[in-house]
């Protein structure tokens, strides 16, 4: 059955979230995954073929919407690769995503080496 997957990456580490989804395009492809806006648009790149629902971009509200899917039991699992190395103008909107995916105790990876664990993990097998 497919899930729901958000899909979330700080400019600097679009390339490794693109990479990474490449990589394991196989097991992304059975899902339907909502990326904020420039995320999905660097995806949709190196996947053409990958439908994408795509929210606001990060820093207009794009963070809260996913936020707001977490809230809503909408979202079963997410991707979010964010840059450790730089500040965000939207730090906050940032913390609250976190909040959100604690509270509901989302499924979540937040580097290329946690994705690939949690690909492992069977939860996307779908
Ligand atoms: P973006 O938003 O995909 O629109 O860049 C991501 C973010 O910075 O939260």
């Amino acid at each position: 059955m497919p899930l729901t997957i958000g899909m979330i990456a700080h400019d600097r580490k679009k390339p490794e979230l693109a990479q990474w989804a490449s990589d394991h395009a196989g097991l992304i492809m059975r899902h339907r995954i909502v990326a904020t806006a420039t995320t999905g648009s660097v995806l949709k790149q190196s996947m053409p073929d990958l439908e994408i629902r795509l929210v606001k971009s990060g820093p207009l509200g794009g963070d809260q919407q996913i936020g707001a899917m977490i809230a809503q039991g909408e979202l079963d699992a997410l991707f979010f690769f964010p840059d450790p190395l730089q500040a965000q103008p939207h730090d906050v909107d940032v913390k609250a995503l976190l909040r959100l995916v604690l509270v509901y105790d989302i499924p979540a990876a937040f580097s290329p080496r946690t994705a690939t664990a949690l690909a492992q993990s069977g939860l996307l097998k779908g």
